[in-house]
Protein backbone atom coordinates (compact mmCIF):
# COMPACT_ATOMS: atom_id res chain seq x y z
CA UNK A 1 0.00 0.00 0.00
CA UNK A 2 0.77 3.60 -0.37
CA UNK A 3 0.18 7.19 1.46
CA UNK A 4 -0.28 8.56 -1.53
CA UNK A 5 -3.02 11.32 -0.76
CA UNK A 6 -6.15 11.06 -2.23
CA UNK A 7 -9.77 11.91 -2.10
CA UNK A 8 -12.15 9.70 -0.99
CA UNK A 9 -15.50 10.05 -2.43
CA UNK A 10 -18.08 9.53 0.27
CA UNK A 11 -20.58 8.39 -2.36
CA UNK A 12 -23.26 6.87 0.66
CA UNK A 13 -24.27 9.17 3.27
CA UNK A 14 -25.41 7.22 6.05
CA UNK A 15 -24.70 9.89 8.63
CA UNK A 16 -26.81 8.33 11.96
CA UNK A 17 -28.76 10.44 14.33
CA UNK A 18 -26.59 9.33 16.77
CA UNK A 19 -23.56 10.06 15.91
CA UNK A 20 -24.34 13.90 14.83
CA UNK A 21 -26.06 13.75 18.03
CA UNK A 22 -22.21 12.27 19.38
CA UNK A 23 -20.27 15.24 17.52
CA UNK A 24 -22.17 18.22 18.99
CA UNK A 25 -22.96 16.66 22.21
CA UNK A 26 -20.27 19.42 23.92
CA UNK A 27 -21.56 22.60 22.61
CA UNK A 28 -24.73 24.25 21.17
CA UNK A 29 -25.99 20.90 20.63
CA UNK A 30 -29.43 22.07 19.57
CA UNK A 31 -27.97 24.63 16.93
CA UNK A 32 -25.53 22.60 15.50
CA UNK A 33 -27.98 20.33 15.27
CA UNK A 34 -30.44 22.37 13.35
CA UNK A 35 -27.67 23.78 11.12
CA UNK A 36 -26.73 19.74 10.33
CA UNK A 37 -30.21 19.32 9.22
CA UNK A 38 -30.44 21.77 7.55
CA UNK A 39 -26.77 21.32 5.35
CA UNK A 40 -27.41 17.13 4.98
CA UNK A 41 -30.84 16.91 3.57
CA UNK A 42 -29.70 13.08 2.42
CA UNK A 43 -29.36 11.99 6.18
CA UNK A 44 -31.11 9.05 7.15
CA UNK A 45 -32.92 8.44 10.28
CA UNK A 46 -33.78 4.77 9.36
CA UNK A 47 -31.09 2.34 10.55
CA UNK A 48 -30.66 0.23 7.61
CA UNK A 49 -29.90 -3.62 6.72
CA UNK A 50 -26.56 -2.77 5.28
CA UNK A 51 -25.38 0.01 7.60
CA UNK A 52 -24.92 0.24 11.27
CA UNK A 53 -27.01 -2.33 13.98
CA UNK A 54 -26.72 -4.06 17.13
CA UNK A 55 -24.54 -6.42 17.52
CA UNK A 56 -24.88 -9.68 20.01
CA UNK A 57 -21.89 -9.62 21.90
CA UNK A 58 -21.01 -12.46 23.27
CA UNK A 59 -21.06 -13.26 27.20
CA UNK A 60 -17.75 -13.87 29.22
CA UNK A 61 -18.03 -17.62 29.22
CA UNK A 62 -18.45 -18.13 25.65
CA UNK A 63 -15.73 -15.33 25.25
CA UNK A 64 -13.12 -17.44 27.11
CA UNK A 65 -14.81 -20.55 25.57
CA UNK A 66 -13.98 -18.93 22.08
CA UNK A 67 -10.40 -17.22 22.50
CA UNK A 68 -8.76 -20.65 24.16
CA UNK A 69 -9.97 -23.55 21.78
CA UNK A 70 -8.45 -24.42 19.32
CA UNK A 71 -5.59 -22.33 20.25
CA UNK A 72 -5.01 -19.31 18.75
CA UNK A 73 -1.24 -19.21 18.28
CA UNK A 74 -1.16 -22.61 16.31
CA UNK A 75 -1.65 -21.52 13.20
CA UNK A 76 0.51 -18.48 13.24
CA UNK A 77 3.43 -19.68 15.17
CA UNK A 78 6.71 -19.17 12.45
CA UNK A 79 8.20 -21.54 14.63
CA UNK A 80 5.91 -24.62 13.23
CA UNK A 81 7.16 -24.94 10.09
CA UNK A 82 3.43 -26.76 9.31
CA UNK A 83 1.53 -23.77 10.66
CA UNK A 84 -0.53 -21.64 7.97
CA UNK A 85 1.98 -18.87 8.32
CA UNK A 86 4.95 -20.67 7.56
CA UNK A 87 3.16 -22.20 4.56
CA UNK A 88 2.57 -18.70 3.13
CA UNK A 89 5.72 -17.27 4.26
CA UNK A 90 7.77 -17.73 0.78
CA UNK A 91 8.59 -15.04 -1.89
CA UNK A 92 5.04 -15.04 -3.31
CA UNK A 93 5.32 -12.45 -6.51
CA UNK A 94 2.36 -12.02 -8.66
CA UNK A 95 2.51 -14.80 -11.38
CA UNK A 96 5.13 -17.09 -9.71
CA UNK A 97 5.25 -20.20 -9.23
CA UNK A 98 5.22 -19.66 -5.27
CA UNK A 99 2.10 -17.59 -5.72
CA UNK A 100 0.90 -20.62 -7.20
CA UNK A 101 1.87 -22.49 -4.63
CA UNK A 102 0.07 -20.21 -2.05
CA UNK A 103 -2.54 -19.59 -3.46
CA UNK A 104 -3.20 -23.88 -4.04
CA UNK A 105 -2.66 -24.18 0.17
CA UNK A 106 -5.15 -21.24 0.99
CA UNK A 107 -7.73 -22.96 -1.37
CA UNK A 108 -7.31 -26.38 -0.16
CA UNK A 109 -7.25 -25.09 3.43
CA UNK A 110 -10.23 -23.98 2.95
CA UNK A 111 -12.04 -26.48 0.34
CA UNK A 112 -11.28 -28.44 3.72
CA UNK A 113 -13.84 -26.96 5.23
CA UNK A 114 -16.29 -27.07 2.26
CA UNK A 115 -16.35 -23.73 1.58
CA UNK A 116 -17.75 -22.27 -1.71
CA UNK A 117 -14.36 -21.26 -3.35
CA UNK A 118 -14.07 -19.02 -6.76
CA UNK A 119 -10.60 -18.25 -8.06
CA UNK A 120 -11.06 -15.23 -9.83
CA UNK A 121 -8.22 -15.22 -12.55
CA UNK A 122 -7.22 -12.60 -14.88
CA UNK A 123 -4.48 -10.93 -17.05
CA UNK A 124 -3.09 -7.30 -16.59
CA UNK A 125 -0.78 -4.88 -18.52
CA UNK A 126 1.84 -4.15 -15.63
CA UNK A 127 5.20 -2.51 -15.92
CA UNK A 128 6.63 -6.00 -16.94
CA UNK A 129 4.17 -6.38 -19.18
CA UNK A 130 1.13 -8.99 -19.21
CA UNK A 131 0.95 -10.79 -15.68
CA UNK A 132 -1.62 -13.49 -14.83
CA UNK A 133 -3.60 -12.55 -11.04
CA UNK A 134 -5.86 -14.72 -9.17
CA UNK A 135 -7.92 -13.75 -6.24
CA UNK A 136 -9.43 -16.14 -4.01
CA UNK A 137 -13.08 -16.17 -2.89
CA UNK A 138 -14.30 -18.00 -0.60
CA UNK A 139 -17.95 -17.99 0.56
CA UNK A 140 -19.61 -19.94 3.58
CA UNK A 141 -22.92 -19.98 2.67
CA UNK A 142 -23.14 -18.58 -1.48
CA UNK A 143 -26.74 -18.27 -1.21
CA UNK A 144 -26.70 -16.03 1.27
CA UNK A 145 -28.40 -12.56 0.67
CA UNK A 146 -25.81 -10.94 1.98
CA UNK A 147 -22.03 -11.01 3.80
CA UNK A 148 -19.67 -9.43 5.71
CA UNK A 149 -16.34 -9.73 3.93
CA UNK A 150 -12.69 -10.09 5.48
CA UNK A 151 -9.80 -9.57 3.07
CA UNK A 152 -5.75 -9.51 2.62
CA UNK A 153 -3.54 -9.79 0.19
CA UNK A 154 -1.74 -12.88 -0.34
CA UNK A 155 1.01 -11.92 -2.93
CA UNK A 156 4.09 -10.46 -1.85
CA UNK A 157 6.59 -7.68 -3.57
CA UNK A 158 8.15 -7.90 -6.07
CA UNK A 159 12.24 -6.68 -6.06
CA UNK A 160 14.75 -7.91 -8.82
CA UNK A 161 17.73 -9.74 -8.03
CA UNK A 162 19.35 -11.29 -4.69
CA UNK A 163 19.19 -10.68 -2.11
CA UNK A 164 15.64 -8.58 -2.23
CA UNK A 165 13.99 -11.14 -4.27
CA UNK A 166 14.37 -13.22 -0.85
CA UNK A 167 11.25 -10.81 0.64
CA UNK A 168 9.13 -12.95 2.06
CA UNK A 169 6.45 -10.16 3.71
CA UNK A 170 5.64 -11.26 6.80
CA UNK A 171 3.50 -8.57 7.89
CA UNK A 172 2.34 -7.74 4.51
CA UNK A 173 0.05 -9.68 4.27
CA UNK A 174 1.61 -13.42 5.33
CA UNK A 175 0.19 -13.03 8.91
CA UNK A 176 -2.99 -11.57 8.24
CA UNK A 177 -4.07 -14.32 5.27
CA UNK A 178 -2.64 -16.91 8.70
CA UNK A 179 -5.26 -15.17 10.87
CA UNK A 180 -7.95 -15.25 8.35
CA UNK A 181 -7.86 -18.74 7.82
CA UNK A 182 -7.14 -19.06 11.54
CA UNK A 183 -10.78 -17.81 11.93
CA UNK A 184 -12.46 -19.62 9.02
CA UNK A 185 -11.09 -23.10 11.10
CA UNK A 186 -12.68 -21.61 14.05
CA UNK A 187 -15.80 -20.30 13.66
CA UNK A 188 -17.05 -22.94 10.78
CA UNK A 189 -18.49 -25.34 13.28
CA UNK A 190 -20.56 -22.36 14.83
CA UNK A 191 -21.21 -21.39 11.27
CA UNK A 192 -22.80 -24.71 10.41
CA UNK A 193 -24.41 -24.64 13.59
CA UNK A 194 -26.11 -21.56 12.94
CA UNK A 195 -26.65 -22.85 9.69
CA UNK A 196 -28.72 -25.65 11.09
CA UNK A 197 -30.55 -23.32 13.24
CA UNK A 198 -31.98 -21.62 10.17
CA UNK A 199 -32.92 -24.15 8.30
CA UNK A 200 -35.09 -25.21 11.57
CA UNK A 201 -36.26 -21.59 11.89
CA UNK A 202 -35.02 -20.48 15.30
CA UNK A 203 -33.16 -17.27 14.11
CA UNK A 204 -35.63 -14.61 13.78
CA UNK A 205 -33.22 -11.57 13.44
CA UNK A 206 -32.66 -10.63 9.78
CA UNK A 207 -30.34 -8.54 10.15
CA UNK A 208 -28.01 -11.30 11.49
CA UNK A 209 -29.76 -14.64 9.27
CA UNK A 210 -29.41 -12.72 6.04
CA UNK A 211 -25.65 -12.55 6.28
CA UNK A 212 -22.78 -15.17 5.55
CA UNK A 213 -18.82 -14.79 6.05
CA UNK A 214 -16.63 -14.14 3.09
CA UNK A 215 -13.16 -14.27 2.86
CA UNK A 216 -11.22 -12.58 0.11
CA UNK A 217 -7.41 -12.97 -0.82
CA UNK A 218 -6.46 -10.27 -2.85
CA UNK A 219 -3.62 -11.26 -6.06
CA UNK A 220 -1.43 -8.39 -6.70
CA UNK A 221 -2.06 -5.54 -4.46
CA UNK A 222 1.88 -4.58 -4.23
CA UNK A 223 2.49 -2.45 -7.30
CA UNK A 224 5.57 -4.08 -9.83
CA UNK A 225 7.44 -0.72 -9.55
CA UNK A 226 6.13 2.50 -8.23
CA UNK A 227 2.75 3.02 -6.77
CA UNK A 228 0.12 4.36 -9.02
CA UNK A 229 -3.36 3.61 -9.75
CA UNK A 230 -2.61 1.40 -12.94
CA UNK A 231 0.64 -0.05 -10.94
CA UNK A 232 -1.20 -1.39 -7.94
CA UNK A 233 -4.08 -3.46 -6.39
CA UNK A 234 -4.69 -5.31 -9.42
CA UNK A 235 -6.54 -7.98 -7.84
CA UNK A 236 -8.65 -5.62 -6.27
CA UNK A 237 -9.44 -3.41 -8.89
CA UNK A 238 -10.19 -6.12 -10.84
CA UNK A 239 -12.89 -7.83 -8.39
CA UNK A 240 -14.45 -4.14 -7.75
CA UNK A 241 -15.20 -3.74 -11.13
CA UNK A 242 -16.47 -7.33 -11.92
CA UNK A 243 -18.59 -7.28 -8.95
CA UNK A 244 -20.38 -3.89 -9.81
CA UNK A 245 -20.89 -4.56 -13.19
CA UNK A 246 -22.71 -8.46 -12.02
CA UNK A 247 -26.18 -7.79 -11.65
CA UNK A 248 -28.25 -10.24 -9.65
CA UNK A 249 -31.44 -12.16 -10.27
CA UNK A 250 -34.01 -10.66 -7.71
CA UNK A 251 -33.88 -12.99 -4.59
CA UNK A 252 -37.18 -12.90 -2.25
CA UNK A 253 -34.38 -12.63 0.81
CA UNK A 254 -32.73 -9.24 -0.83
CA UNK A 255 -34.50 -6.22 0.33
CA UNK A 256 -32.46 -4.22 -2.45
CA UNK A 257 -33.33 -2.07 -5.12
CA UNK A 258 -33.91 -4.19 -8.62
CA UNK A 259 -30.62 -2.97 -9.85
CA UNK A 260 -28.63 -4.88 -7.27
CA UNK A 261 -25.27 -6.38 -8.43
CA UNK A 262 -22.46 -8.44 -6.35
CA UNK A 263 -21.04 -5.84 -4.81
CA UNK A 264 -24.39 -3.54 -3.55
CA UNK A 265 -24.67 -7.13 -1.03
CA UNK A 266 -21.69 -6.52 0.56
CA UNK A 267 -22.02 -5.54 3.86
CA UNK A 268 -18.76 -4.42 4.72
CA UNK A 269 -15.78 -4.72 3.71
CA UNK A 270 -12.95 -5.30 6.49
CA UNK A 271 -9.27 -5.31 4.91
CA UNK A 272 -6.48 -6.39 7.38
CA UNK A 273 -3.26 -5.28 6.22
CA UNK A 274 0.48 -4.92 7.86
CA UNK A 275 -0.62 -6.76 10.81
CA UNK A 276 1.31 -8.93 12.72
CA UNK A 277 4.13 -7.43 14.60
CA UNK A 278 4.00 -6.24 18.20
CA UNK A 279 2.17 -2.67 19.32
CA UNK A 280 0.45 -1.93 16.03
CA UNK A 281 -1.47 1.72 16.27
CA UNK A 282 -4.95 1.21 14.62
CA UNK A 283 -7.83 3.85 13.78
CA UNK A 284 -10.90 4.22 12.34
CA UNK A 285 -10.47 5.91 9.43
CA UNK A 286 -13.99 6.31 7.84
CA UNK A 287 -17.02 7.70 9.55
CA UNK A 288 -19.48 5.22 8.24
CA UNK A 289 -17.83 2.30 9.79
CA UNK A 290 -16.74 3.70 13.24
CA UNK A 291 -18.91 1.95 15.00
CA UNK A 292 -17.91 -0.84 13.49
CA UNK A 293 -14.05 -0.22 14.48
CA UNK A 294 -15.65 0.46 18.26
CA UNK A 295 -16.88 -3.34 17.48
CA UNK A 296 -13.57 -4.95 17.24
CA UNK A 297 -12.25 -2.23 20.50
CA UNK A 298 -14.86 -3.52 22.76
CA UNK A 299 -13.95 -7.40 21.32
CA UNK A 300 -10.54 -6.55 22.77
CA UNK A 301 -11.71 -4.81 25.99
CA UNK A 302 -13.54 -7.66 26.43
CA UNK A 303 -11.00 -10.25 25.72
CA UNK A 304 -8.92 -7.97 27.86
CA UNK A 305 -11.37 -8.78 31.35
CA UNK A 306 -11.27 -12.18 30.29
CA UNK A 307 -7.58 -12.36 31.70
CA UNK A 308 -5.97 -13.52 28.01
CA UNK A 309 -3.75 -10.79 27.61
CA UNK A 310 -2.45 -10.47 31.38
CA UNK A 311 -1.89 -14.57 31.12
CA UNK A 312 0.13 -14.07 27.84
CA UNK A 313 2.30 -10.89 28.53
CA UNK A 314 5.32 -11.34 30.69
CA UNK A 315 5.32 -10.18 34.14
CA UNK A 316 3.63 -7.20 33.02
CA UNK A 317 -0.01 -6.83 34.43
CA UNK A 318 -0.82 -3.82 32.18
CA UNK A 319 -2.08 -4.19 28.59
CA UNK A 320 -1.68 -1.81 25.80
CA UNK A 321 -4.97 -1.41 23.40
CA UNK A 322 -4.37 -1.93 19.69
CA UNK A 323 -6.60 0.68 18.75
CA UNK A 324 -6.03 4.17 18.75
CA UNK A 325 -8.98 5.79 20.87
CA UNK A 326 -11.49 7.67 18.83
CA UNK A 327 -12.54 11.36 19.42
CA UNK A 328 -15.75 11.26 18.11
CA UNK A 329 -14.75 13.97 15.69
CA UNK A 330 -12.91 12.43 13.04
CA UNK A 331 -13.42 12.69 9.52
CA UNK A 332 -12.78 10.41 6.82
CA UNK A 333 -9.30 9.96 6.22
CA UNK A 334 -8.58 7.70 3.43
CA UNK A 335 -5.04 8.44 2.76
CA UNK A 336 -3.81 5.14 2.06
CA UNK A 337 -3.94 3.91 -0.31
CA UNK A 338 -4.73 -0.11 -0.85
CA UNK A 339 -6.83 -3.02 -2.35
CA UNK A 340 -10.07 -1.23 -0.46
CA UNK A 341 -9.71 1.50 -2.24
CA UNK A 342 -11.60 0.15 -5.61
CA UNK A 343 -14.26 -0.81 -3.52
CA UNK A 344 -14.36 2.48 -1.51
CA UNK A 345 -14.79 4.27 -4.50
CA UNK A 346 -17.77 2.80 -5.63
CA UNK A 347 -19.75 3.23 -2.45
CA UNK A 348 -18.60 -0.32 -0.14
CA UNK A 349 -18.20 0.52 3.41
CA UNK A 350 -15.06 -0.12 4.38
CA UNK A 351 -12.89 -0.93 7.98
CA UNK A 352 -9.18 -0.95 7.29
CA UNK A 353 -7.33 -2.53 10.19
CA UNK A 354 -3.86 -1.24 9.06
CA UNK A 355 -0.92 -0.79 11.24
CA UNK A 356 0.16 3.13 10.89
CA UNK A 357 2.91 3.79 11.29
CA UNK A 358 3.81 1.01 9.17
CA UNK A 359 5.86 -1.99 10.76
CA UNK A 360 9.20 -0.50 10.47
CA UNK A 361 10.71 -3.72 8.29
CA UNK A 362 8.09 -2.32 5.70
CA UNK A 363 9.29 -3.35 2.07
CA UNK A 364 12.48 -4.45 3.02
CA UNK A 365 14.00 -7.88 4.13
CA UNK A 366 13.65 -7.72 7.64
CA UNK A 367 10.00 -7.94 7.24
CA UNK A 368 9.88 -11.97 7.95
CA UNK A 369 9.83 -14.21 10.51
CA UNK A 370 11.69 -12.11 13.12
CA UNK A 371 9.17 -9.01 12.64
CA UNK A 372 5.99 -10.71 13.92
CA UNK A 373 5.37 -11.30 17.85
CA UNK A 374 3.20 -14.40 18.49
CA UNK A 375 1.51 -12.89 21.37
CA UNK A 376 0.22 -10.28 19.25
CA UNK A 377 -1.07 -12.39 16.20
CA UNK A 378 -2.82 -14.37 18.74
CA UNK A 379 -4.18 -11.36 20.17
CA UNK A 380 -5.53 -10.82 16.65
CA UNK A 381 -6.74 -14.43 16.44
CA UNK A 382 -8.56 -13.70 19.52
CA UNK A 383 -10.33 -10.12 18.43
CA UNK A 384 -11.12 -11.45 14.94
CA UNK A 385 -13.20 -14.16 16.69
CA UNK A 386 -14.66 -12.19 19.12
CA UNK A 387 -15.48 -9.53 16.35
CA UNK A 388 -17.42 -11.84 13.75
CA UNK A 389 -19.34 -13.94 15.95
CA UNK A 390 -20.91 -10.76 17.85
CA UNK A 391 -21.40 -9.69 13.72
CA UNK A 392 -23.11 -12.73 12.59
CA UNK A 393 -24.87 -14.17 16.18
CA UNK A 394 -22.79 -16.94 16.34
CA UNK A 395 -22.91 -18.95 19.67
CA UNK A 396 -19.58 -20.73 20.78
CA UNK A 397 -20.58 -23.68 23.01
CA UNK A 398 -19.48 -23.12 26.33
CA UNK A 399 -20.31 -26.95 26.93
CA UNK A 400 -18.05 -28.42 24.64
CA UNK A 401 -15.04 -27.15 26.68
CA UNK A 402 -15.42 -29.65 28.78
CA UNK A 403 -12.53 -31.94 28.72
CA UNK A 404 -13.36 -35.57 27.46
CA UNK A 405 -14.00 -38.27 30.65
CA UNK A 406 -13.30 -41.68 30.97
CA UNK A 407 -16.76 -44.15 31.54
CA UNK A 408 -16.29 -43.77 35.69
CA UNK A 409 -15.49 -40.74 35.17
CA UNK A 410 -18.48 -39.76 33.81
CA UNK A 411 -20.48 -41.49 36.32
CA UNK A 412 -18.84 -39.27 38.92
CA UNK A 413 -19.60 -36.46 37.18
CA UNK A 414 -23.26 -37.00 36.22
CA UNK A 415 -24.13 -37.92 39.47
CA UNK A 416 -22.31 -35.04 40.59
CA UNK A 417 -24.70 -32.81 38.60
CA UNK A 418 -27.97 -34.04 40.43
CA UNK A 419 -27.09 -32.67 43.29
ZN1 LIG B 1 3.55 -4.10 0.63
Amino acid sequence: MSTRIHFVRRQRRRTHLSSIIDAFSDTRTVLLLLLVLLCFPSVSWQQTALGERALQELDASQIASLISSPDPSRNVDPKNPNSHLSKILIPRVADTENNTIVKNYIVSTLKALKWHIEEDAFTDNTPYGMKKFTNIIATKDPDAPRRIILAAHFDSKYFSGYPMNQFVGATDSAAPCAMLLDLAETIDPLLERRKEKLALGMIDDEDVSDTTLQLVFFDGEEAFKEWTDTDSVYGARHLAHKWSTTYLTPHPKRRLRPSATELTTIEHLVLLDLLGSANPSIQSYFIDTAWLFDAMVSAEKRIASAGAFKMSSSADDKWRSFFRPRTGREDNYGFIGDDHTPFLNLGVSVLHIIANPFPHVWHTLQDDASALDLETMKRWNMIMRVFISDYLGLEPNVKSQTVSRSAGELVSYLLSLEH
